[in-house]
């Protein structure tokens, strides 16, 4: 029996080496050298490849080498296949690590007093205390309860938004289109974490900015296609919101010519909130491949009519 690996190719060796040590039962074989088709039970992919039926006619499991699944077309693959997405404990560290620092960047001012020791420039700004800036994580998942409740340790009054009601201990759950509103309302800095699904795209829009209290921070860890990027620009110039963190763009990376790159309101990094690595995720893909062998279900199958 083998697995196909089809991502990036230095990773791959090391995944290559966990499964020689740990799973020898298992060849592991990384694309385009795939061998004999008909023994691929198992893909390891960011993408998978084009005409995957007629590639891969034995294949039972697509495991993603990502949280997200949004660069899936469920519709092209055949629906017998089950969709696994990567749920690597450096995943959520890197979210909860990236999400405090663009948190306490945009909460402390960090972004003005770099502007200000460029300009040589000396000024202290009012300090609001934390327990006086509400948080607010659209999505509370696997890495936005992570985020939302790291963060009330740093006495950020937290709440989150799901599809649904959720109960996270210290955290105010809304949910729903109906509790949308109030939970706007109460965010002084929104922390998208959302997967990406037809429900989802583009909900960072200037009618969800209208309904944020003025002066809002934004920090996008989701995906860049949550946001209209246009919209972030005009609230930014209408002081509706004060400034943003983008993890994730709509292109990566944006063209030469986007104003994002000029505007010192926005920070922008190229898509490194997490990573994942083959050391802590080989324990949860091989856990995943033993219980499929043994006819148990997977942890993070993918609900494919919902997109996540
Ligand atoms: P989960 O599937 O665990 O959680 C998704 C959350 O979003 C759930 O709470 C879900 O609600 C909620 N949700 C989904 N659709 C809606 C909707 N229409 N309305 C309201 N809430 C909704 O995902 P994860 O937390 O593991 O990951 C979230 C996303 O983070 C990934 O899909 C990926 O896009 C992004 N990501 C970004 C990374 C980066 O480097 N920037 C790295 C890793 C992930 P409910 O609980 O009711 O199901």
């Amino acid at each position: 029996m083998a697995l196909l690996y089809k991502a990036d190719p230095e990773r791959g060796r090391h995944w290559q080496a966990l499964f020689a040590r740990h799973a020898p039962d298992i060849e592991f074989r990384q694309w385009p050298d795939m061998g004999n088709p008909a023994e691929i039970r198992y893909l390891l992919a960011w993408q998978p490849p084009e005409n995957l039926t007629g590639c891969l006619p034995a294949l039972d499991v697509l495991f993603a080498t990502s949280a997200g699944v949004d660069q899936f077309d469920f519709s092209e693959l055949p629906d017998t296949l089950s969709v696994v997405r990567m749920l690597d404990p450096a995943i959520e560290h890197g979210m909860i690590e990236y999400a405090t620092f663009a948190t306490l960047w945009l909460h402390r001012r960090i972004g003005d007093y770099a502007r200000q020791q460029r300009e040589g420039h000396w000024q202290a700004h009012m300090l609001r205390p934390a327990s006086e800036k509400r948080i607010g994580v659209l999505g509370l998942g696997q890495l936005g309860t992570a985020i939302a409740t790291h963060l009330v340790s740093y006495g950020f009054p937290v709440s989150g938004w799901a599809r649904t009601m959720r109960d996270v201990p210290g955290i105010t759950c809304h949910a729903g289109q109906e509790a949308l509103d109030d939970f706007l309302a109460s965010s002084d800095m929104l922390i998208c974490v959302l997967p990406l699904t037809g429900d989802t795209r583009g909900i960072l829009n200037t009618a969800l900015f209208e309904r944020l209290p003025e002066g809002a921070g934004l920090i996008n860890i989701g995906r860049g296609e949550h946001l209209i990027e246009a919209d972030l620009t005009r609230a930014l110039d209408e002081g509706r919101l004060s400034g943003a963190v983008l993890d994730v763009l709509r292109n990566e990376p944006p063209p030469r010519d986007h104003p994002f790159w000029r505007d010192e309101r926005i920070l922008m990094t190229p898509h490194i909130a997490a990573m994942t690595q083959p050391e802590t995720a080989f324990p949860v893909l091989l856990d995943n491949l033993r219980r499929h062998q043994r006819g148990e279900p997977m942890i993070g199958q993918v609900d494919r009519q919902r997109g996540y």
